[in-house]
C-alpha cells in the first residue's frame, strides 16, 4: 500500500471512532468585497483594492446577507462564519447585521473580522458562539512575506481574552509552506485550544504571484495529519468549482473523497447558491457517497417551502421583511434555472 493510502486510512479511521459518518456544507457570508488590509499578496481583495474607489460601494445590502442566511438554514448548511467589512462599515453596524444573521439563522453565528478588542467582542456575545483567526501561513516567516499587514500577534492576543467563545483559525495549503511546518500549526492549535480548523487550497487569482493551487494529495496530507494529531477537533475544508469540476486526468478530481478520507467534518467555499443543482454540485455530493459519508446538508434539491411564510416568521422589522422577500425571489429564480440546466 502506497503511504498516502495508509495516511488515509488511518485518518478515516481515526474520523469514524471520533465523529458519525456525516458531512455538511459551511457557508461563508461575506458583508463585503473590500477590505481595509489589502496587501495580502494571494488575495482576490488585494487585487480589488485599488479599483474600489469608495469601500462603501463594495459592501453587500442587508437583505442579500440575510438571504443568505435564511437559505443556510433551510438547506441544511451551517453558517461557517460571518466576514468582511471590519473597518470599512461602523462597528455597532456590524454588530446589528451579527444580530440580524442569527436571528434568521435561528442560532448564534461564528464571525472572522479580524483580530477584535476585549470590548469589542463583549458587544458580539450576544450573537456570537465563536471567533475566527485568518491566519492563512504558519511559518512566521512565511506570514510575514505573504501578509505583511496582518500580524498574527492581535490574533492571538484575541484569542487570549476570548473567554466563552469557541476559537477556529483559517490556513491555506499551497503559500509555499513546507511540511515540517506542520508541527507549528500543531502546536497553534495546542496553545490556544481551538475547537475548529478551517483548511483552503489556495485559489490563484490572477494579478497575484501564484498560478497553480496545492495537489489534492498534498492538501488532504494536511487535514490527515491534523485529524490523527487533533481527534475530535472539527476541520472544515474548503473546494472550488474549478477543483471539483477539472478535467478527468487532472489531479484534483478526487478531491472531496480525498479530504473526506483524510479526515474533514465539511466542506465549503464552493459557490453553493451560483452551483446549486449544477453537475459540480451533483459530483461533490456522489463523492461524498463515494467516500462512505452521508450529507446532511444539500447541494440539489431544494425543498418544498413556503419562502413567504418563512419570511413572515422572522423577528425582525416589516420593512426589512419586504426587502428580503425581493432578493430572495431572484436567489430562487437563479437557483432553480441552473438546476434546470444542470438536470
Ligand atoms: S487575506 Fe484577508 S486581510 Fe489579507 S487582503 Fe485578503 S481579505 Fe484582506
Amino acid at each position: 500500500m502506497k503511504d498516502f493510502d495508509r495516511l488515509l486510512e488511518n485518518s478515516n479511521k481515526v474520523f469514524l471512532e471520533n465523529f458519525k459518518p456525516e458531512v455538511w456544507f459551511g457557508r461563508c457570508i461575506f458583508i463585503s468585497w473590500y477590505c481595509d488590509v489589502g496587501t495580502c499578496k494571494f488575495c482576490f481583495r488585494a487585487t480589488q483594492k485599488d479599483r474600489i474607489k469608495f469601500a462603501s460601494h463594495a459592501r453587500r445590502s442587508v437583505p442579500s446577507i440575510l438571504t443568505e442566511a435564511l437559505l443556510a438554514k433551510k438547506l441544511g448548511w451551517e453558517l461557517e462564519f460571518l466576514t468582511g467589512g471590519y473597518r470599512i462599515l461602523p462597528f455597532p453596524e456590524l454588530v446589528k447585521i451579527a444580530e440580524l444573521v442569527s436571528k434568521v439563522y435561528g442560532e448564534k453565528v461564528w464571525l472572522n473580522l479580524g483580530a477584535l478588542k476585549k470590548e469589542e467582542l463583549e458587544a458580539f456575545r450576544p450573537y456570537v458562539k465563536g471567533i475566527v483567526s485568518s491566519i492563512e501561513a504558519i511559518n512566521p516567516e512565511l506570514h510575514d512575506r505573504i501578509c505583511p499587514n496582518k500580524p498574527i500577534g492581535p490574533y492571538e492576543e484575541m484569542f487570549s481574552y476570548a473567554e466563552g467563545f469557541k476559537k477556529s483559525m483559517t490556513i491555506v495549503i499551497g503559500l509555499g509552506e513546507k511540511r515540517e511546518d506542520f508541527e507549528l500549526l500543531a502546536k497553534f492549535i495546542e496553545k490556544h485550544k481551538l475547537d475548529r480548523i478551517t483548511f483552503y487550497a489556495l485559489k490563484p487569482v490572477k494579478g497575484s504571484p501564484y498560478t497553480h493551487g496545492p495537489d489534492s494529495k498534498d492538501y488532504a496530507w494536511w487535514i490527515a495529519q491534523t485529524r490523527i494529531r487533533f481527534p475530535k477537533l472539527q476541520i472544515i475544508a474548503g473546494t472550488t468549482y474549478k477543483r471539483v469540476m477539472c478535467e478527468d486526468d487532472c489531479d484534483t478530481k478526487d478531491e472531496i473523497q480525498f479530504i473526506l478520507r483524510a479526515g474533514a467534518n465539511a466542506v465549503t467555499k464552493f459557490p453553493a447558491t451560483k452551483q446549486f443543482g449544477s453537475i459540480a454540485a451533483k459530483k461533490i455530493e456522489q463523492d461524498v457517497k463515494n467516500a462512505g459519508r452521508k450529507f446532511i446538508s444539500t447541494l440539489t434539491k431544494m425543498p418544498d417551502i413556503d419562502w413567504c411564510a418563512e419570511v413572515d416568521s422572522l423577528d425582525i422589522d416589516d420593512v426589512l421583511k419586504e426587502k428580503l422577500r425581493h432578493v430572495l425571489k431572484d436567489y430562487l429564480k437563479n437557483m432553480e434555472k441552473v438546476s434546470n440546466e444542470g438536470a
